[in-house]
């Protein structure tokens, strides 16, 4: 099974402790959702399980693959892709190119095969990227310029980047955020078919707690680096602790 143990995460920037003693496990078709206040520490632990940070204590694992002895690009080969919380498309290239750029881990840099293999390659990845962008309801956008278009689109090509990694798990860093109603009414179901449809596990940190609330199987609430709950979203939703410093009101979404 490919769950995701994180086992007792403690990182460390100078002075600030982002992450204390964190553990937590995401099971294989999950939809898990991390929640919590600007600065409890959510984007760090995206950036600890793909590799981005070295936590000074504790272990992640992914089914057999220790996380903490990979470097980035070995971990999206573990069957990790992750969006970010900006988007981080590049203007100047097309959608379509965009996206297949989440497929660079499958380029073989040793290989001496022939330029018509790469090709060949090059054809079949684009195959799977229009599926993906046809998947997301993108499809229409594949040979437009990435610059100017809506910030919707952006934030769906950023998925659709992930997805073309052919992930097992998939780390979502606030995929509605900057979106209006319809547009995370849209967000949420493309979530749930991501894990239904596709297969694939999700970790996702998001701020809008209606979506939160009617996706996740489970819910982790990070305070100030550490688990302050962890449950199912009626639990999670009902702790009292929870309500006092995070939830407020909006339990109630
Ligand atoms: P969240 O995503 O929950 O808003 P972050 O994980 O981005 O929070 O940040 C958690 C804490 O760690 C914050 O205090 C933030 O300033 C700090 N932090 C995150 N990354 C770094 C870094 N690279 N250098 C120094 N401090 C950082
Ligand atoms: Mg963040």
């Amino acid at each position: 099974m490919a769950d995701l143990c994180i086992n007792n995460i403690r990182m460390q920037f100078s002075g600030v402790v982002a992450l204390d003693d964190v553990s937590l496990s995401v099971k294989e078709s999950e939809i898990f959702s991390l929640i919590g206040s600007n600065g409890s520490g959510k984007s760090t632990l995206f950036n600890c399980i793909n590799g981005f940070n070295r936590p000074q204590k504790g272990s992640i694992l992914f089914g057999n693959d220790d996380l903490l002895k990979k470097k980035p690009h070995e971990i999206i080969r573990c069957g990790i892709s992750r969006t970010f919380q900006n988007v981080q498309n590049i203007p100047f290239m097309t959608v379509l190119d965009n996206i297949l750029l989440g497929a660079h881990h499958r380029i073989d840099p040793e290989s001496t095969v022939k330029r018509w293999l790469s090709q060949k390659q090059r054809a079949a990845e684009e195959v799977m990227g229009l599926e993906i962008l046809d998947f997301l309801g993108i499809v229409n956008y594949e040979q437009k310029y990435m610059a100017g278009q809506p910030y919707g689109i952006q934030k769906l090509t950023e998925i659709a980047r992930a997805l073309v990694g052919k992930p097992k798990l998939i780390l979502m860093d606030e995929p509605a955020a900057g979106m209006n109603d319809q547009e995370t009414y849209e967000i949420a179901k493309i979530i749930s078919e991501i894990r239904d449809e596709l297969g694939i596990t999700v970790l996702v940190v998001e701020h809008d707690m209606s979506l939160v609330m009617s996706i996740s199987d489970r819910v982790c609430v990070l305070d100030s680096g550490e688990v302050l709950a962890l449950g199912k979203p009626e639990q999670v939703k009902t702790h009292p602790d929870v309500i006092r410093a995070f939830l407020g009101d909006s339990a109630d979404a």
